[in-house]
């Protein structure tokens, strides 16, 4: 899938809605966090594969870092580790956005079936973990126009999150490049985009966590940083 280092050009940077819908909610799209500090937003999507869902979440109670999930329900994973994950969303430490129910390319779809998509994944969060994953959007490939932003807005999702950088193991990745890709992309207000879907990565926590503290990064998830009243356009 090609959610790598840098998301899609073309869909870089703050946009507004062309055609106001009748709420005419203003989009915003994100790849890096407010500011200049030192922090780092570790967002990791999908979950194929349960054990590696697993693998997050003992790594982030073992740790402390702070790891927002864009989760696609669909995957038995989210259901099989929600005793595991339930203390650590509410507390805080771990966020979920929505990632879609089943991660089809949203452009392809009707109006009502990316409604469904998105509220379909939503119902899933707030039924199992009791809380939502409004108001940050992550489409499927980061792939998205103006018409899915509408859409996305008027279901409460005004916020479209992408990435700057990628630990690049939504392909079949060696633990070392992995490694390599974070050395690239763990950078100071970064959004950085992983992986829930093979081991590999579950092989190189401590590292990460070397790599962390040694570029004295301070984890953050997306509600950690974005206060609503920073979400309207630039
Ligand atoms: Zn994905």
């Amino acid at each position: 899938m090609p959610e790598e280092g840098l998301p899609p050009a073309a869909t870089a940077g703050p946009t507004t809605t062309a055609t106001p819908s009748a709420r005419a909610t203003p989009t915003t799209v994100i790849s890096r966090l407010p500011g200049s500090g030192s922090e780092v937003a570790l967002t990791i999507d999908d979950g194929t594969d349960s054990a590696v869902v697993a693998a997050y979440a003992r790594f982030a109670r073992d740790s402390g870092v702070r790891l927002t999930f864009f989760l696609n329900a669909v995957n038995p994973s989210w259901t099989d580790n929600a005793a595991l994950l339930r203390p650590l969303v509410e507390s805080g430490q771990v966020q979920f956005g929505n990632h879609t129910w089943s991660h089809p390319d949203l452009r392809t779809l009707t109006d009502s079936a990316i409604a469904t998509q998105l509220e379909k994944n939503e119902r899933f969060v707030k039924r199992t973990y009791g809380v939502s994953t409004k108001p940050f959007l992550r489409p499927p490939y980061g792939f998205h126009d103006k018409r899915v932003d509408r859409v996305a807005a008027d279901q409460g999702y005004p916020v479209i999150t992408l990435w700057w950088g990628s630990l690049g193991d939504s392909a079949i990745l060696t633990p070392a490049q992995i490694l390599a890709n974070a050395h690239t992309w763990l950078l100071p207000q970064r959004i950085v985009i992983g992986h829930a879907n093979h081991p590999a990565v579950t092989e190189v926590y401590e590292q990460l966590l070397d790599l962390i503290r040694e570029r004295r990064l301070r984890t953050v998830t997306l509600n950690d940083v974005f206060a609503t009243g920073q979400l309207s356009p630039a």
